[in-house]
């Protein structure tokens, strides 16, 4: 790959750079070389006349097989939501050219928003396979993002998953949970054989993999350690939802009698390769020990609010010195991969947790969450969400001229605050511009739109058949959200009420 010249632009060079600086940046084999004014000139230059050069943003969290579902829902708590997002009585198998597709629709609206890196916790309904991981893989492969993929694929039967569950559903339903297809942690780790030798460190180094229990409860003891034993070989992030709803809490009195950080931390598993989402209902305990544990909190605050989750306690994390990052989750309980909405909302909500203001998060804190908490959970060679020599050259570049910028005061609060994603022209993910004017210059996006246009009558029909068997199943899964809700946990992260 050729040099590539970035002239003219103002640089924000990190989440603790506070103003812009007029600098050209040098680009030699996806790292920057160099920084400065009077760089030598390049086979490829990219002129910005003033434009804004950030780093680009890393969406911590994400499940690219929700990506068809965008908008398919109302407001659902989680346990209900997961009806529809993963149906516990599915058979069948995906379709590779579907789930590229999938896979693509979202990659190309996270570049176009200046998101140059994410970390996709993908699941297969009902069972994984080697052409769906090599169908995401090669995605991302040919978008030009940089991704880090893990497979979120529970073992254990539905009714494992919850408290009260098993008492409240009918026995033909637990027999046909019993007989549904599941995969086995004997599959699951030759799947992860598969990941890691056919994809990490692929296209350059672009993309790598990430190993993932989806959370401890969809799982068993021995594959937890498992997949702690091979994130420690191969020195991988490990995806775990922990303590994302009341729910949650609940089942960890009732069916390890502590919470599931303690749950975890107790196998062994709990360290500063884990990334563990939400970390909602956590309480100082927990707190104490994630702090303990070195591992990171992926914030996800959009979904939070759309799931009814609650509010992640932001600033007690903080204080207690645990690193945090920030996702979107879901394209169907965001419902976007718009990284910018998952800011702003990150950025405005903690404010509901008290009259203290200064206690709630400043832009810097989440500008820092974006670029620094996004960088220690990636685990990558060289530092990314940072514009200095010898880090990784992945850039969103913002028209200077845009609305958010007019007047602009305070660059960081005018990303945090008013930036929408609308402002992006040019994406650069390790020295390529794959977005340039707003269009994406590695795939046929018109090609990709139609071929989506011509699923969409199927993608329809699926949604219906979806809701019918949700339907059937819901009543037993709100009884039990309720069982949840009225227990006295002894502390509360819902607020408003
Ligand atoms: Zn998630």
């Amino acid at each position: 790959m050729s040099d590539l010249l970035i002239r003219g632009g103002n640089l924000l060079h990190s989440a603790h750079h506070a103003t812009l600086v007029r600098s050209d940046i040098l680009v030699r084999e996806g790292v920057i070389v160099a920084i400065g004014n009077d760089l030598p000139a390049a086979a490829d230059v990219l002129d910005l006349d003033g434009d804004i050069v950030i780093p680009g943003l890393i969406n911590a969290h994400l499940h690219s097989p929700g990506n068809f579902m965008r908008g398919t829902l109302e407001n659902l708590p989680l346990e209900v939501f997961m009806l529809y997002e993963v149906p516990p009585l599915a058979d069948g198998a995906e379709d590779p050219a579907t789930v590229r597709l999938r896979t693509q629709i979202g990659a190309a609206e996270m570049l176009k928003l200046g998101i140059t890196t994410l970390m996709d916790d993908a699941f297969f309904v009902p069972l994984t396979s080697q052409s769906s991981i090599d169908a995401i893989a090669e995605a991302y492969a040919d978008i030009g993002i940089r991704a880090t993929v893990a497979l979120d694929q529970p073992i254990v039967p539905e009714y494992e998953k919850y408290p009260f569950l098993r008492d409240l559903l009918p026995t033909q339903v637990i027999e046909r949970m019993d007989t549904s297809p599941r995969e086995t942690a004997k599959g699951m780790l030759a799947h992860y054989d598969h990941l890691i030798s056919r994809w990490h460190g692929a296209a350059d180094g672009r993309l790598a993999a990430a190993v993932s229990c989806s959370a401890p409860q969809r799982a068993t003891p021995a594959y937890l350690q498992a997949l702690h034993g091979l994130a420690v070989r191969h020195d991988l992030p490990y995806f775990c939802h922990m303590l994302e709803t009341k729910v949650q809490r609940v089942l960890g009195e009732e069916k390890y009698g502590q919470s599931l950080i303690q749950y975890a931390d107790s196998l062994g598993i709990l360290d500063e390769q884990m990334q563990v989402i939400h970390a909602i209902w956590v309480d100082e305990a927990d707190i104490a020990t994630l702090a303990r544990s070195g591992a990171v909190v992926a914030h996800n605050p959009v979904c939070n609010l759309r799931l009814g989750s609650g509010v992640m306690p932001f600033r007690q994390l903080r204080d207690a010195g645990v690193p945090i990052c920030l996702g979107t989750d879901e394209a169907v309980s965001d419902d976007s991969h718009n990284l910018w909405g998952a800011i702003k909302t990150a950025a405005v909500v903690h404010a509901a947790s008290g009259s203290d203001y200064r206690t709630w998060p400043t832009g810097a804190e989440i500008l820092e969450a974006v670029w620094d908490g996004g960088n220690r959970v990636m685990r990558r060679d060289r530092p990314l969400g940072r514009i200095e020599v010898g880090a990784h050259a992945d850039f969103a570049i913002l028209d200077g001229k845009a609305d958010t910028f007019r007047p602009l005061h305070d660059i960081r609060r005018a990303l945090v605050f008013s930036e929408s994603g609308s402002s992006v022209r040019h994406t650069v993910v390790a020295g390529r511009v794959v977005v340039r004017d707003g269009e994406l210059t590695t795939i046929d996006e018109a090609a990709m739109l139609a071929a989506l246009r011509d699923l969409e009558p199927t993608l329809r029909q699926d949604a219906v058949a979806l809701r019918e068997s949700a339907a059937a199943l819901e009543p037993f899964y709100r009884q039990m959200v309720m069982m949840a809700a009225e227990r006295d946990v002894g502390f509360s992260r819902w607020v408003g009420r």
